[in-house]
């Protein structure tokens, strides 16, 4: 059975005392759930929001991370870096790191396949800008960042695969797919994977939606079938509404 997820991303956001005061939060207005809760600051932060959160059920994700083992990547992060200090999920591919770092899929395919040999769970982050949809190409561009980024891998990896569909006209804009269009492009990707490994596999895929999320639509969006959970960007820097989020899944 595939799990309920609801992560925040927290991107350049939150100073030391910042993070510590929102997880201080987080933890003590935490509802009881069977989702999976997670929280990704910056790399600097994330050594000590793993040791805050030592007793808490919230888990401490990573927003990034490279595919080299080690060496002369000035300004990057390794996989065994994370794992060294207890973070065990990456996210790989937000249309950010794509849109402002160059990240291609075949960067990131070679990311997925890095983390995945250290045993690190990978979000995939994937969707279409404005005008792939307009021109109704966005099935088309989803399916192919699927399969450029994670069709090569053995089934036996999917176990640790969370997807997370953003399409990038809806990330930090106000602007939100709406539920069905949501539902529609989440059973898209499910039976695609469903084509390329087998139903089973695509029925146990968490696939998260993303893309302004906030208390007011989130229940909504999450009682679609094919969406099991959100990744939260805006939403996530303040406890309440975080909260509420989670409360609706
Ligand atoms: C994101 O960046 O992953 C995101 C979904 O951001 P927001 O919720 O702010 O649109």
């Amino acid at each position: 059975m595939r799990s309920k997820i609801v992560a925040g991303n927290w991107k350049m956001n939150k100073t030391l005392e910042q993070t510590e005061t929102l997880l201080a939060e987080l933890s003590a207005k935490l509802p009881d759930t069977d989702a999976e809760v997670m929280v990704s600051p910056t790399y600097v932060n994330l050594t000590g929001a793993v040791r805050s959160l030592e007793s808490s059920k919230i888990e401490v994700i990573a927003q990034n991370m490279h595919f080299a083992e080690s060496g002369a990547y000035t300004g990057e992060i390794s996989a065994e870096m994370l794992l060294n200090i207890g973070v065990d999920t990456a996210i790989i591919g937000h249309s950010e790191r794509r849109a402002y770092f160059g990240e291609t899929d075949e960067i990131l395919a070679k990311k997925v396949v890095a983390a995945l040999a250290k045993g690190i769970r990978v979000m995939f982050c994937f969707g279409e800008e404005l005008e792939d949809r307009q021109s109704g190409k966005h099935f088309k561009l989803v399916e192919s960042q699927l399969r450029n980024a994670l069709f090569s891998l053995d089934a036996s990896a999917w176990s640790k695969i969370i997807l997370a569909y953003e399409p990038v006209w809806a990330i930090g804009t106000g602007e939100t797919a709406s539920p069905e269009q949501a539902q529609e492009m989440h059973a898209f990707i499910r039976k695609t994977i469903g084509e390329a490994y087998n139903t089973a596999l695509a029925n146990g895929v968490s696939i998260l939606y993303g893309g302004s999320v906030k208390p007011a639509n989130a229940e909504e969006i999450f009682s679609k079938p094919d969406v099991d959970g959100g990744l939260i960007g805006g939403a996530s820097l303040v406890a309440d509404d975080f909260v509420a989020i989670i409360k609706a899944i």
